[in-house]
């Protein structure tokens, strides 16, 4: 491996030490103690450990943590009426709904229920809009992670050539948003993408979002070029044992660490940064609620 490894959970952990700081001075200071309340619907495993993961962090750096387990025949009246409970609720600054939602909701009216101050997630369509304009806004986890590190790990990024592989609205488009933003040239490749593997040859950065394990390979990367690897994938792993599984990315990790310059692990990598982004949303949105100056 050539490649410099971006150590998200090391990165992750400085993130939620400085939210740690800004809680306690909101408190000793102010008296008001940041409160993030997560939705969830039905009993999908991985939603359920997203949940127990970011309910216990928030905890953790001093925020209150407020869940809502509903049963997955929750009607969308009964949903929209504890999100409107939640809006108005003066201890709730941030709220979070774990998507995907059992079939029956409508996804988009429900995000676009939560008061626009308080989705940290920053899926309503209002600060979408504001990302895309470059105003103030609520930066959705995952992106506003990856960037953190890709600054962190380069200062400037202005004028590399970046692509983004994805185009959800959860990741791939805020985060072509946010590149753009900083000054970076930006593609981004979807399935309907021909010669894919020239497209990403081009890109000084790279940003895989997917959900296909390991389909970028090395000869894919220019030498030198910044890898993150936003895919988190289940697969076999019988040379583990029987039944055993194993995480890994939408890139091939060692093909692609020797010839990256730096790339993300997976686990490890965006996967914990996008849980300390959540907190510092939550301290944002609190400081914005109460007319206080938000945190960098
Ligand atoms: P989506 O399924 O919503 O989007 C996947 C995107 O990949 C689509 O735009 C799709 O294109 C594109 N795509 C699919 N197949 C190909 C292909 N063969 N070539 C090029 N593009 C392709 O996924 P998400 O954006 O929600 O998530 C992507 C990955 O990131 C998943 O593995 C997910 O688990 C992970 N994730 C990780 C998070 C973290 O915290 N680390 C948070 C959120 C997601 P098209 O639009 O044309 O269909």
């Amino acid at each position: 491996m050539t490649a410099t490894l971006i150590d998200g959970k090391a990165f992750a952990a400085t993130v939620r030490e400085k939210v740690a700081g800004h809680v306690a001075r909101l408190k000793e200071e102010h008296g008001i103690t940041p409160g993030l309340a997560v939705v969830l619907v039905g009993e999908d495993p991985a939603s359920q450990v997203y949940v127990r993961s970011k309910g216990k962090q928030t905890v953790e750096v001093g925020m209150n943590s407020y869940e809502h387990k509903l049963d997955a025949g929750t009607s969308e009246a009964d949903l929209l009426a504890l999100i409107d409970t939640l809006n108005n609720d003066p201890a709730v600054h941030g709220i979070l709904v774990q998507l995907p939602l059992p079939k029956h909701l409508d996804e988009d009216l429900v995000i676009n229920a939560i008061d626009p101050a308080k989705d940290v997630d920053g899926f309503h369509i209002s600060n979408v809009g504001l990302l895309g304009t470059g105003q103030k806004s609520m930066v959705p986890c995952t992106p506003l992670g990856c960037l953190m590190m890709l600054r962190d790990h380069h200062g400037s990024l202005s004028g590399m050539d970046a692509v983004v592989i994805g185009r959800s609205n959860i990741v791939g488009k805020p985060m072509a948003q946010l590149l753009l933003g900083d000054s970076c040239t930006v593609t981004i490749a979807h399935s309907r993408t021909k010669d894919l593997a020239d497209v990403v040859r081009r890109a000084d950065i790279v940003v895989a979002a997917v959900g296909r394990p390991e389909m970028v390979p090395g000869d894919w990367i220019k030498p030198g070029a910044t890898v993150i690897d936003v895919g988190i994938n289940r697969i076999d792993a019988p040379e583990k044992g029987e039944g055993k599984t194993r995480l890994v990315g939408d890139c091939h990790f060692d093909s692609c660490a020797a010839v990256a310059g730096a790339i993300t692990p997976v686990p490890g990598g965006v996967g914990p940064m996008t849980i300390a982004c959540l907190l510092a949303n939550t301290v944002t949105a609190c400081c914005r609620a109460n007319g206080l100056t938000e945190p960098e």
